[in-house]
């Protein structure tokens, strides 16, 4: 007894020196991506927050935002703006929190990033709304690079995981998509697949990767990425939590757009609870170059999430103490 007392006094006189060893270790690895920079190297820009379904991932019960599509004017100003920056922005994202196939104007979308000589434009998708006719649109409009979130093997896991869509309806969908990319000779978009691990889809990495290796144009660069499972800011419960150890570098990185034009730290903020500005009222320069991100970055850059609601629940700057699977 006497001994457990003295193990767990050491313990605690050490934690704090343990933890300080865990966060000087975690700002070396982020320094290289802390750079000072004058306009967001990638920037989302959410053309709807709406969603045909109810995957398991995501917390889409909890939006209370409005929901709905981005208009083509707001568009079009922040398109003005960010194609003046087009050398310093690597990834144009057209897509947030929501399914940017149900925007009928996604192409239209695509094409004005792309005449305005935007050099990476891509979208994530459940791939459930493709059809010929709209595989042909996307893809001669010029995108560059698109992913397929497909969180399932078989009926049984995909239709509990990714809840309104049918697994073999979806196959053929996304087979569509790759035929019709066959059928126009085109290189682009290139195509990752992803696949996450969740309780409902049982894990299935292995035979994931046979599933959807055969629409795979490997010469093409198409991939399958494998995620991990993560709690979706304050979204999800996954992932238990230990202490706040880690930075996270979004605010260096990344601006996201939400379709009111709100500007927000990472697409986890699915709520837009952390807003930094709105590229109505001001430009994505000022708003990156502003005071309010200069104070974000300087929290974070010291470890202080405490007054970031999403920030200081999130899987990115906590050490993960357990997961669903342990
Ligand atoms: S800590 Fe999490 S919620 Fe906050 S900006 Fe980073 S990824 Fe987003």
């Amino acid at each position: 007894m006497v001994n457990m007392i003295r193990y767990m006094n050491r313990w605690r006189a050490l934690k704090p020196v343990i933890l300080y060893g865990r966060k000087k270790r975690s700002y070396l690895t982020a320094r290289p991506f802390m750079k000072p920079t004058d306009f967001p190297p990638e920037v989302y820009i959410e053309n709807t927050n709406r969603c045909n379904i109810h995957c398991t991932i995501c917390p889409r019960e909890k939006l209370t935002r409005p929901q709905g599509v981005m208009d083509l004017g707001l568009f079009e100003k922040i398109m003005k703006e960010v194609s003046m920056h087009r050398d310093d922005v690597t990834r144009l994202h057209l897509h947030n929190f929501g399914e940017p196939l149900l925007d009928k104007d996604l192409a239209k979308r695509v094409k004005i990033a792309k005449d305005r000589g935007m050099r990476h434009t891509y979208f994530v998708t459940n791939g459930s709304l493709f059809t010929e006719a709209r595989a042909r649109e996307i893809i001669e409009a010029g995108l560059d690079e698109m992913k397929f979130s497909f969180y399932g093997t078989d009926p049984e896991t995909y239709n509990s995981t990714m809840v309104g869509l049918d697994f073999n309806d979806t196959i053929s969908k996304v087979s569509v998509f790759f035929k019709t990319r066959k059928e126009l000779g085109r290189k682009n978009p290139k195509v990752i697949i992803q696949y996450i691990g969740t309780p409902t889809n049982k894990c299935m990495t292995k035979e994931f990767t046979q599933l959807v290796n055969p629409f795979l144009d490997r010469s093409l660069g198409d991939s399958v990425f494998i995620a991990p499972l993560y709690n979706y800011g304050d979204g999800r419960s996954f992932i238990k939590m230990g202490d706040i150890a880690r930075i996270c570098t979004f605010p260096w990185r990344v601006m996201v757009i939400l379709i009111n034009g709100d500007v927000v730290l990472c697409a986890p903020d699915y709520n837009g609870d952390q807003v930094i500005g709105n590229v109505r009222d001001k430009s994505i320069h000022e708003i990156w170059n502003g005071d309010a991100y200069r104070k974000v970055r300087e929290d974070f850059r010291g470890f202080k999430y405490e007054k970031y609601p999403v920030c200081g629940k999130c899987t990115v700057v906590c050490d993960t103490v357990s997961s669903w699977n342990d």
